[in-house]
């Protein structure tokens, strides 16, 4: 029998744009579980944003953070998948597996290098600050600011002089990545890197190859889904879908959200 992984993306994938509902989505999630197909989300999001949504789905899988910077590995999960802890960092219930560099060398790095750079950092700020330029709950913006393995910049005057501290960050193998509201420093990894890894994973312990699925609305999906057999591109609330050459029979979801997660799942799945 074929064994499967599902990849998903949360933000206007999983979760609804406008209430951040997964509600629609939950027929297709219980038929995962039913059928001991591993459910991996794979956000932007921290480690502590995303834990909560775990235990609310009662997903039991590794899960992938900010970007694919780090990827959380269970411990039961460990131990039944026989996975090599010598590389991994212990963080109590789980282990995470870092893509490259971990915030405090990251920390170290922006400092030695920010120069007359008038970027602010999330290290450099408040709670109070972040929920002011962010306009997140207290509680939401305590958890986005617990970060293992990325740092977003607030930087005034439209990012100038970024491209040369994004040159300078190149030297230590980190990036500088353009985001809605912030700049991100992370190492250079991504989405599809993270993908890749858990399916080795996967693979070795099945001792067979895994069909593989990635749900996604947006860029930086791509890599995800051009890592994936079946990649599932969601549309956005105006109806539009991303495209890109690389994408090759990409499966386009009927509904945006969890309506259209759900039955994207359905017909990936019976492909
Ligand atoms: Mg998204």
């Amino acid at each position: 029998m074929t064994k499967f992984a599902v990849f998903t993306d949360l933000d206007g994938t999983l979760l609804n744009h406008h209430d951040y509902s997964y509600q629609d989505a939950l027929p297709a999630i219980a038929n995962l579980r039913a059928r001991h197909i591993p459910l991996i989300l794979v956000s932007s999001k921290t480690r502590a944003e995303m834990a909560h949504l775990c235990q609310e789905l009662d997903i039991q899988d590794p899960y992938v953070c900010e970007n694919g910077s780090v990827i959380v590995l269970p411990k039961p999960w460990v131990q039944q998948f026989n996975v090599d802890t010598s590389t991994l960092t212990d963080a109590g219930e789980c282990w995470l597996a870092f893509r490259g560099a971990a915030r405090d060398e990251i920390l170290t790095i922006v400092k030695a290098n920010k120069g007359e750079c008038p970027f602010v950092g999330f290290a450099d700020m408040t709670v109070e600050d972040v929920i002011a330029c962010t306009g997140l709950s207290h509680e939401a913006a305590t958890k986005a600011m617990q970060r293992d393995a990325t740092e977003p910049l607030l930087w005034p005057q439209d990012g100038a002089g970024s491209e040369e501290f994004a040159r300078k960050l190149g030297v230590y193998n980190l990036q500088l990545l353009k985001g809605g509201r912030f700049y991100h420093v992370m190492a250079n990894c991504d989405k599809g890197d993270s993908v890749r890894y858990l399916l080795s994973l996967y693979q070795s312990y099945y001792g067979a190859s895994v069909h593989s699925i990635a749900l996604g609305d947006s860029q930086n999906d791509l890599k995800m889904l051009k890592a994936v057999d079946t990649a599932v591109v969601m549309p956005h609330p105006d109806g539009s879908y991303m495209s890109d050459k690389g994408l090759i029979g990409e499966l386009h979801a009927p509904y945006p959200g969890a309506k259209g997660w759900r039955y994207a799942v359905e017909q990936a799945l019976q492909q």
